[in-house]
């Protein structure tokens, strides 16, 4: 496995963990350090054992040499990083080729050069070319096994894909992919066997039809605001049509992460460089950076639409739970919007800040959860932790120095917070402040009436209360 990044350590120890001898070699010789004293560089939920175990079993191997390694293997797998090129949005391929080089003056017998980086269409061709033109005599095949796996859930991922990918068209390549994968093959997850070409291009389409997804349930939580629909509501209505299907479809603050911003990119230049522009794409690109620009512009109306010297609290900066990563977060758009307008930002992520620390500048980062809204003017949400959406909400309105929540992944009830007493700004749910607005009948004379807005568009009116066919009803829950 060349690359041992999030993708590399996680299949390299599922491939060990499915009986396989793995060794994976990364150049970042503090990585493998960490490795071999067992220590994890990342932060991937059991991860930590699954390699532990493997190490132990005599599977699992770390090196920064890769001669051993490369000699002695029957596949390869490249698991480099393709980040995006600066200036044009295509994929860097130097890591790639740069592998592929060294690969190419190592190979012995029959091997397989398996691309599982995410890597544009006809990078097999080149990788291909590499090997031949170095050592015209190897014995090998190319193929490509774009990987699925999300952040946070990787090694169940891993371990139960929806399906396998493999671009070849070897057929002793095809063999040994199936011998590879035999455990889940066995369980009968569907290997999808296809071309090379088609093959990278499936991994593209893929993630930019999710960056679509997500993408599209972010305009209609605007168009509900606009309304006064309810996002949620929506998104079950429409999701439990099995043509489109429940998951990516709750609304937030714009998707980021390592692979799905550098990704529709490198499609958009892919597509274009090819003469076939896809217009879908580059308009969900340009609307999802102008989401994060807006973010930064909700948080701020909620507070009074002037920031100035004000303390905003964010309870989240990766750029979703269960990962340190911080690639591309949406956090990284919306802090330093707020700190150009004069905000005072303090920040709590339980696994991200190390890294944020390095890259946002002029921000506090706090201990905990509580120690960040102390005495701030507003809390904002950014990433779904769990333990964010366990608050004690007493402790935090006590906490804050003004009981405004902006909630941009609608983890609280709307009529529960209002009921509390915060001003509550979410995304896309003005049924949920219609609710809050009906007083219960044992409370006469409440001392603050609770405020719970949506961000509106200049010339709208704001929301009305109103009784109904809402009245009483809670919103409704997504599950899963
Ligand atoms: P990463 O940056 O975490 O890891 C890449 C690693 O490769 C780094 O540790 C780097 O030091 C190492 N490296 C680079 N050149 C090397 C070389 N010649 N020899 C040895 N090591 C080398 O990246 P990642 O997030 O694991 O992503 C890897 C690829 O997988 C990308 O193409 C990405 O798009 C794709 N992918 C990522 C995810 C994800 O969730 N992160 C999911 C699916 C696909």
């Amino acid at each position: 496995m060349i690359g041992t990044g999030y993708v590399g350590l996680v299949s390299g120890a599922c491939f060990a963990d499915f009986g396989h001898v793995v060794t994976c070699v990364d150049k970042d010789a503090s990585k493998i350090e960490k490795l071999l004293k067992g220590e994890i560089p990342i932060f991937e939920p059991g991860l930590d054992d699954l390699v532990a175990q493997n190490v132990r079993e005599g599977r699992l191997f770390f090196t920064t040499e890769p001669t051993e390694a490369i000699r002695n293997a029957d596949a390869i797998f490249i698991a480099v990083g393709t980040p995006s090129r600066r200036g044009d949005g295509h994929a860097d391929l130097s890591y790639v080729y740069g592998a592929a080089e060294e690969i190419a003056d190592l190979i012995q017998g029959y091997t397989i050069v398996v691309t599982k980086s995410t890597v544009p269409v006809g990078t097999g061709d080149e990788v291909e070319k590499i090997i031949k033109k170095r050592r015209p005599d190897a014995d090998f095949a190319v193929v490509s096994n774009p990987e699925f796996l999300r952040e946070g859930a990787a090694i169940a991922d891993f371990k139960r894909p929806d399906r396998i990918v493999v671009g070849t068209d070897d057929e002793r390549a095809r063999e040994l992919m199936r011998e590879l994968y035999r455990p889940l093959y066995l369980n009968e997850t569907p290997i999808l066997f296809t071309e090379r070409r088609t093959s990278e291009l499936i991994k593209y389409a893929a993630n930019a039809f999710l960056a679509m997804k997500i993408t599209f349930i972010n305009e209609i939580a605007d168009l509900c605001e606009a309304v006064d629909a309810n996002v949620q509501e929506v998104a079950r209505g429409i999701g439990l049509d099995n043509r489109i299907g429940r998951k990516f479809l709750n609304a937030g603050p714009g998707y980021g992460g390592s692979c799905f911003p550098k990704d529709t990119l490198a499609l958009m230049k892919t597509a274009r460089d090819s003469g076939a522009p896809i217009e879908l794409i580059e308009t969900t690109v340009r609307v999802n950076a102008a989401r994060k620009q807006a973010m930064a512009h909700k948080i701020a109306e909620a507070m009074g639409g002037d920031v100035s010297g004000k303390t905003v609290a964010i309870l989240g900066l990766t750029f979703k739970p269960n990962t340190d990563d911080m690639r591309d977060a949406p956090s990284l758009d919306i802090i330093p919007a707020l700190v150009a307008e004069g905000a005072r930002v303090r920040a709590f992520d339980p696994e991200g800040m190390h890294e944020a620390k390095g890259m946002l500048r002029d921000v506090e980062f706090a201990a905990g959860p509580y120690e960040c809204v102390q005495g701030a003017d507003a809390v904002a949400i950014i990433t779904e932790w769990d333990q964010f959406r366990a608050l004690d909400l007493a402790r935090v309105k006590a906490a804050l120095k003004a009981p405004v929540v902006v909630d941009l992944r609608n983890i609280y009830n709307p009529a529960e917070m209002a009921a509390k007493g915060f001003t509550y700004v979410s995304l896309g749910r003005s049924h949920g402040s219609i609710q809050t607005q009906e007083r219960p009948s044992n409370q006469q004379n409440p001392p603050v009436e609770p405020q719970v807005f949506a961000q509106r568009r200049p010339n709208q009116t704001p929301a009305t209360p109103r009784s109904g066919p809402y009245a009483g009803q809670l919103h409704a829950e997504i599950e899963g």
